[in-house]
């Protein structure tokens, strides 16, 4: 599966409807200081689920959305669509049939922000979950930053083993493990209350 092109509007200096192609396997982004080269990835994590502004170079999740400038009015809302290249069948179960994955998200000034697969509203849990141990996501190994391949051979062993854990697909299981023992806590929770109002009405 392969990031073929991107599709940004109203995200941070990005005001028009601005596509990128990215027609190899090997694209660099190249340009001057300060002209959206950082603001590309942004969008790329923001879109595959990113909840925290700080990892995306902001305050809070509004920062995201264009903010004027000298000649223009702020918008109203952000928008940004990735398209991979699936015709390989990479990914699979109900989207092998799927020869192009359009993943969108959309977010307004209220906070309101949206989740579409191939055009369908989804849950921004549909989202990662197609990430989960494909070495994509928000936070995994696929974006290498500035800084990134030190931070990597200066990482803690715990640290390491999560990177290897995404490229070995496990890290998928981990986080259905970690929801499943949530939802255990809280089964045994309604129990013991259950328990109690046994007690009292006995
Ligand atoms: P460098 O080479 O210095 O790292 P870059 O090409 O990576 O630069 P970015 O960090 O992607 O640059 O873009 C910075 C620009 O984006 C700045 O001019 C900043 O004002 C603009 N920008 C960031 N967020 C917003 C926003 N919400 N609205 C309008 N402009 C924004």
């Amino acid at each position: 599966m392969r990031l073929s092109r991107i599709k940004l509007a109203g995200f941070k200096s990005f005001v028009d409807p601005t596509t990128l192609d990215l027609p190899s396997n090997l694209v660099g982004i190249v340009g001057p200081n300060g002209c959206g080269k950082s603001n590309t990835i942004d969008a790329v994590r923001w879109v595959m689920g990113e909840s925290s502004a700080k990892h995306l170079r902001g305050d809070s999740m509004e920062d995201v959305i264009f903010s004027g400038s000298s000649s223009r009015k702020p918008v109203g809302q952000a928008s940004i669509e990735l398209v991979f290249d699936n015709s390989s069948g990479k990914l699979g179960g109900a989207y092998a049939q799927y020869a192009e994955i359009a993943v969108k998200r959309r977010v307004s000034r209220d906070g309101q922000s949206q989740y579409f697969l191939n055009g369908a509203r989804c849950r921004r849990r549909d989202i990662t979950d197609i990430f989960l141990g494909t070495g994509l996501g928000p936070r995994s190994y696929a974006i290498i930053e500035q800084g990134m391949i030190s931070r990597l051979i200066e990482a803690r062993p715990e640290d390491l083993r999560i990177y290897l854990e995404e490229a070995a697909g496990i890290s998928k299981y981990r986080e259905r493990r970690r929801e499943t023992e949530n939802r255990i806590r809280h089964a045994r929770e309604n129990l013991e209350r259950l328990e109690d109002v046994r007690e009292e009405v006995a």
